[in-house]
């Protein structure tokens, strides 16, 4: 991951469900387990600080789409309790009608009572778990992702929205498809990331990548319930703003 202070924190996403983007930071994720992650790293201790930073990243959203993705590393519930304030009061000045958010599986207690406040507001909020493959067996013993359950029908009573991990050795065509499909069936829209190089001991397997590039993505691309990020940045945050 690049340098904390460098990195471009706002975008617009104008294919597939338009909406703007950003890439706040909190107090950083609480799990930091995952073996293929180092977004982790994006994170503050000093709450003052942060919300010095997302105020202005915040401050940028124009709500031209009336709807707004925030992500951090970790779960929503690492914001500042004033950036959290900040971003209820930009979505209803801006008439953002949804926003999507992000949790990790430790934190869906928090979820609830996150929605009912903003709901009070009128904004609807849809949250995305990064579940990275419905098989628990590799999920945890590859990933390391602290998920306890592998009941997509458990999963879906928290989250809208997963994210799906490719790219990995071990994984086959089969497996990916499988994903897919429970994904799309379990959820309203599925995101896809597609394993890149970090600082992490994961590699991107390029035959698992050569077979998602032959045989998922073709039959996914123009599908509008599934975002595919071939790299980590391609929803135009997370990349060096130098
Ligand atoms: S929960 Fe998310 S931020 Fe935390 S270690 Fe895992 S992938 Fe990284």
């Amino acid at each position: 991951m690049s340098d904390s202070n460098n990195l471009t924190r706002y975008s617009l996403i104008c294919e597939k469900n338009p909406r703007e983007i950003v890439l706040l930071r909190g107090s950083g994720c609480k799990w930091r387990r995952c073996r293929f992650c180092d977004y982790h790293l994006d994170f503050h201790p000093d709450p003052s600080l942060n919300y010095e930073l997302n105020a202005s990243i915040l401050r940028q959203v124009t709500g031209q789409f009336h709807r707004l993705e925030v992500i951090n590393s970790g779960s929503f519930s690492d914001l500042d309790s004033e950036t959290t304030a900040l971003l209820r009061e930009i979505c209803i000045h801006k008439g953002i009608h949804t926003l999507y958010v992000e949790c990790h599986w430790l934190d869906r207690h928090h979820i609830a009572p996150f929605k009912e406040a903003f709901a009070a507001a009128g904004i609807h909020v849809e949250v995305k778990g990064g579940i990275e493959t419905f098989d628990q067996a590799y999920r945890e013993s590859v990933f390391c992702k602290g998920i306890d359950t592998d009941s997509p029908e458990e999963m879906a009573r928290y989250y809208e929205q997963v994210c799906l991990l490719f790219g990995t050795t071990g994984q086959t065509q089969a497996s990916m498809e499988r994903d897919l499909t429970l994904g799309l069936q379990h959820f309203k829209r599925v995101c896809i990331n597609v394993m890149t190089e970090n600082s992490t001991s994961i590699k991107p397997d390029q035959q698992v990548i050569a077979l998602f590039r032959e045989y998922i993505y073709p039959k996914y691309r123009l599908e509008d319930r599934v975002d595919i990020l071939m790299n980590n940045t391609d929803f135009g945050v997370g990349g060096s703003d130098e």
